[in-house]
């Protein structure tokens, strides 16, 4: 099998890259290891979605390692005996199918890291290779490609210039009770920012607007309205007739030559059945833990200790968006039947987060001086409800409840009061002690080694995180919200990780170049989250996806003028 771009994964890193490719009439293969659903294949069976998951495998035949520390001892347990699943989106268009599409562009400041707020005692702080200058025009063009739905605000704190006037297509409907989150932010004068959103307000070609299905985040979209990977640069790459997708194709080595250069992607089809794709240019977009495995497990005579790993930095510095959640209350009981019916009301989103403290110069805060926030969203609790009657049942103090107090608890949160959340957005600050090596004992069901996760944050995430849930906190409370709780911790969000790979000018403190391209490996890229070599304090996909078109449009002129 021949092609001149294989790009393995095609979730947010690799389909962009696909649909640059593709419109140039470049041949590329995307190799995918999970299948290929589309809108008629999701729908919103609660017992199916999110009680179990059916878009990743089984933990006994795909499983991580996971180190923790603590009383200074690391330990490790398999995800098939702890259930703590890493994996997330395993389908044609990856992790991005299930995104709730909240989407915020990283702020100037978060390119240069090191230079505005310093170095911080056992973190890895670096800055990037690129400025938000770069990134800006693939920034602007995911937003008219992906379809993203918000208005341009004036007053934003934090801004991230914007180089076009406003979004391609306004907001996506709110929610009723918006406006008391407006008026709460205004009486104590913080700014409630309106939060751009990867999801359609109007139908765009084939898409259909969004139905406010209410089921949105961890949930597949039937009405082509979320700007998934699939739905955004997939089905538009292989409309271009160059662009091939081959599902449940697991790729578990690269193969490469004397000189060091890639020659062959070895993969294994749903039965079992091994294959072999040659292409001038592998580009790796696997998600990051994953990508990190594979290169790891590619070793090669010019690569002792795995592709592009001659400089150790392979599976260093893995970030997570850090930060926590929270939530408060609203009694129905004393509040008017309008108050209640808006509270009750399903399917439009809330859109607001606080980005005050994007940057924190509080005397509260540390030595008051300078320092890398994050912001707070807000959104309503998710309606799964079996997912949120398993989680009932376990009482803060006394372990397991039932009987009568389960009934009251059941009752109080599906019949008696609506909760608002908040998640709770900061860096993840990059440390020798979070990595991805390879396990050396435990191996997939294709007898692949399977990745050890090592895990720790770093004190200072969970100082910003605390600081930022007190704010969300008086924000609930000024909405009136009772029972107002939060919990920042140092255990990642899975589905929000990044790093492994970071891109940097120095080959001995990274593995990419400034182009993504590694640095030891003339045709291997890296688009996943994995290039990202310190995180910013919000979500990553939108930049992920800049990312992507930016190395699609490199790779598109490097194989136009070849030499
Ligand atoms: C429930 C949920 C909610 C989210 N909400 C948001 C949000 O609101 N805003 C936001 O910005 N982000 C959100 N995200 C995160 C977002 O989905 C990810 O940041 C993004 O998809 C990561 O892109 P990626 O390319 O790194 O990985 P992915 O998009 O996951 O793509 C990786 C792909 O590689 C495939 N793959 C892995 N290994 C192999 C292999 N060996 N061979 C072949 N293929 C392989 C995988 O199956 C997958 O399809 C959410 C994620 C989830 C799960
Ligand atoms: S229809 Fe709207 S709310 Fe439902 S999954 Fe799609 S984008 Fe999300």
């Amino acid at each position: 099998m021949e092609t001149s771009v294989c790009i393995i994964g095609s979730g947010a890193g690799g389909a962009p890259v696909a649909w640059q490719l593709a419109r140039l009439g470049i041949a590329v293969t995307v190799l995918e290891k999970g299948p290929w659903l589309r809108e008629t294949d999701f729908y919103k069976d609660e017992l199916a979605c999110c009680l179990r998951s059916v878009y990743t495998p089984s933990l006994h035949d795909e499983q991580h390692i996971i180190e923790e520390r603590a009383n200074g001892q690391w330990s490790a347990t398999p995800t098939s005996e702890s259930g703590w699943d890493f994996w997330n989106g395993n389908m044609v268009g990856g992790s991005s199918n299930l995104m709730s599409g909240f989407f915020h562009r990283l702020r100037p400041n978060d390119f240069r890291q090191l230079s505005v707020y310093g170095p911080i005692a056992g973190a890895n702080r670096v800055d990037w290779p690129i400025s938000y200058d770069d990134l800006e025009p693939y920034y602007a063009l995911a937003e008219q490609v992906v379809g993203i739905s918000g208005r341009a605000d004036p007053k934003e704190p934090h801004p991230a210039p914007r180089s076009t006037p406003e979004f391609p297509h306004p907001p996506v409907a709110e929610h009723p009770i918006v406006p008391w989150i407006d008026k709460a932010c205004a009486e104590l004068k913080v700014h409630a920012l309106q939060v751009p959103r990867a999801i359609l307000s109007e139908p765009v070609g084939p898409r259909n607007s969004c139905e406010y299905s209410g089921y949105c985040g961890s949930y597949g979209c039937s009405s082509g309205a979320k700007g998934s990977a699939r739905t955004a640069f997939i089905d538009p790459a292989i409309a271009t007739g160059h662009c091939r997708v081959i599902p449940h194709a697991k790729v578990h080595r690269l193969v490469t030559d004397e000189r060091g250069r890639i020659t062959a992607a070895l993969w294994f089809d749903q039965d079992g059945q091994e294959h072999r794709i040659h292409a001038d240019l592998f580009v790796a977009a696997c998600q990051a833990v994953e990508t990190s495995r594979l290169l790891l497990a590619s070793t090669g005579p010019k690569f002792p200790q795995g592709l592009a790993n001659n400089s150790g930095q392979v599976g260093r510095n893995l970030i997570f968006s850090a930060g926590g959640s929270g939530s408060g209350d609203f009694p129905f009981a004393g509040r008017s039947a309008e108050e209640v019916e808006a509270l009750q009301t399903m399917g439009p989103f809330i859109n607001r987060a606080l980005d005050d403290w994007y940057e924190i110069r509080d005397p509260a805060f540390a030595d008051g001086a300078r320092h890398k926030g994050g912001i707070v969203e807000l959104l309503l609790a998710h309606p799964n409800p079996i997912r949120k009657a398993n989680s009932l049942k376990w009482d803060g103090e006394d372990g397991l409840l039932w009987g009568l107090p389960l009934k009251r608890k059941l009752e109080s949160w599906f019949r008696t009061d609506r909760t608002l959340d908040f998640e709770v957005f900061c860096d993840w600050l990059p440390t020798d002690d979070c990595r991805v090596t390879l396990d050396g004992g435990v191996t997939d069901r294709w007898d692949s080694p399977v990745a050890r996760v090592r895990l720790n944050a770093h004190p200072h995430d969970l100082e910003v995180g605390r600081f930022l849930a007190m704010r969300g906190a008086e924000v609930l409370k000024q909405m009136g919200a009772t029972r107002i709780s939060s919990n920042i911790s140092g255990a990642p969000p899975v589905n929000l990780m990044a790093g492994g790979c970071r891109f940097g000018d120095d080959p001995g403190a990274s593995v990419l170049d400034a182009e993504c391209r590694a640095h030891e490996v003339e045709n291997l890229y890296v688009t996943d989250g994995s290039f990202m070599p310190t995180g910013g304090s919000v979500p990553y996909t939108w930049t992920i996806y800049a990312n992507a078109l930016r190395v699609g449009e490199i790779i598109g002129k490097r194989l136009d003028q070849p030499g």
